[in-house]
């Protein structure tokens, strides 16, 4: 018969951690980001763009769809539309009510259409057609904002970025990694506690974090991998282990609440 759950990772009182107290160092943040990081790479050895895509226009495409909804949502419309519009000239010269046929179950499909013809456009005049790199050139094209250029970047070009999506935002608070609001000065604040080469990586790992434990209204603390390394502990969500199982969501929960030490149904099998 399955014992109920008994976590044997480290946690704190709540609030009695250092970066709570205000009494954290910039040597122990910097250590405990590259802790975080760490210990996400273990609860989530496959995190990955959960966009579909086979190449660097898909990306750019599947990424300005992915503004406001869900990326399940986008990869439903986007095998169709790859298939109706394989290069950059087939968006410039796509008719507005043919894209936004394929597109309207993604919202806002009217100006989401109109981006994806104004950035074949764009590229096929200004980048021969091909998805440029750098960073100010991919923000010039309709509809890319930084987030953009930096999935684009980090997941197509294999160049470091940080994604600072709303899942970004949230955690880097809750985490106590930095202070601040703008999206610019986030990206920039947590990338000066990460080794370059682990910003791409922290990106999905956060995200992936953030979509299946740290959720928005109920974090899943008492089931958190890195509740050690975090000052929001107990204040955002339960820490009774069986409470707080039952939020962790995704493919990884099982292997998530083993590492947290609590036994699931499966193991008591
Ligand atoms: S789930 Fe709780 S303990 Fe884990 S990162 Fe989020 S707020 Fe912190």
């Amino acid at each position: 018969m399955p014992s109920s759950p008994q976590p044997t990772h480290r946690v704190r009182r709540p609030g009695s951690h250092p970066a709570a107290k205000g009494t954290e160092t910039r040597l122990g943040l910097v250590r405990r980001a590259r802790r975080i990081n760490r210990t996400l790479a273990e609860a989530f050895p496959d995190a990955h763009a959960e966009l579909d895509f086979s190449t660097p226009l898909e990306l750019l495409v599947a990424t300005v769809l992915s503004a406001q909804t869900t990326d399940v949502r986008v990869n439903t419309v986007t095998p169709e539309l790859f298939r109706r519009f394989p290069t950059a000239a087939d968006y410039a010269t796509a008719s507005q009510a043919e894209v936004e046929e394929i597109i309207r179950p993604t919202g806002f499909f009217r100006s989401k259409a109109a981006n994806l013809i104004g950035l074949g456009q764009v590229l096929v005049s200004d980048y021969g057609g091909e998805v440029p790199e750098a960073l100010e050139d991919l923000v010039r094209l309709p509809g890319v904002g930084r987030k953009t250029a930096h999935v684009v970047r980090g997941n197509a070009f294999g160049l470091p970025g940080l994604t600072v999506d709303t899942h970004f935002q949230r955690l880097a608070h809750r985490l106590g990694l930095t202070a601040e609001k703008d999206p610019v000065k986030i990206e920039h604040a947590v990338g000066e506690l990460l080794e370059k080469r682990e910003w791409t990586m922290f990106s999905h790992r956060i995200i992936f974090h953030g979509r299946r434990v740290c959720h928005a209204r109920k974090a899943a603390c008492g089931a958190c991998p890195i509740a050690f390394d975090c000052p929001s502990y107990g204040k955002v969500g339960p820490t009774d282990p069986a409470e707080a199982a039952a939020l962790v969501t995704g493919e990884e929960r099982e292997h998530i609440l083993r590492m947290v030490g609590i036994e699931t149904a499966k193991d008591g099998e």
